[in-house]
């Protein structure tokens, strides 16, 4: 994949990726679970499995003490997908709790694997973290 931190942001802002989810990537932290959501797709978009692990709660099915083969599976499965464009739905904010449903288009080895999920995310010491998804896969 070519991407460059001067290509659009592939969270769909139409901002250039260096002045918008790249800043998060670098650390700073996202003042919403919207950001946070956004900046977690453009991750994966990029392939910065680091990142999903960092924002991802010790309660989320995914989450491993084991870091390595829990980097390998995200690598996989980013290695083999493309983040074609991201759709938000819906956020409603809160907290500490909050959700966002979104729509992802992705391709899964080059077919077509979009799908809604409702994400809930809560926040813990002044940060963001995604915890579980209500995940639909749409039948196009
Ligand atoms: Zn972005």
């Amino acid at each position: 994949m070519k991407f460059s931190v001067n290509s659009l942001c592939p969270c769909g802002s139409k901002k250039k990726y260096k002045k918008c989810c790249k800043i998060f990537h670098n650390g700073s932290l996202p003042k919403t679970a919207l950001e946070l959501m956004k900046s977690r797709y453009c991750a994966y978009a990029v392939g910065n499995s680091k990142y999903i692990m960092s924002t991802t709660h010790v309660l989320n099915n995914e989450y491993s003490e084991d870091k390595n083969t829990w980097e390998e599976n995200i690598q996989n499965f980013m290695k083999d997908a493309s983040f074609n464009s991201l759709e938000v739905i819906e956020f409603i904010d809160g907290a500490p709790e909050a959700y966002v449903t979104f729509k992802a288009n992705i391709d899964i080895n080059g077919v077509d694997s979009t799908f809604t999920e409702k994400s809930k995310f809560i926040k813990e010491n002044e940060k963001w973290l995604y915890v579980s998804g209500d995940f639909n896969q749409e039948n196009i």
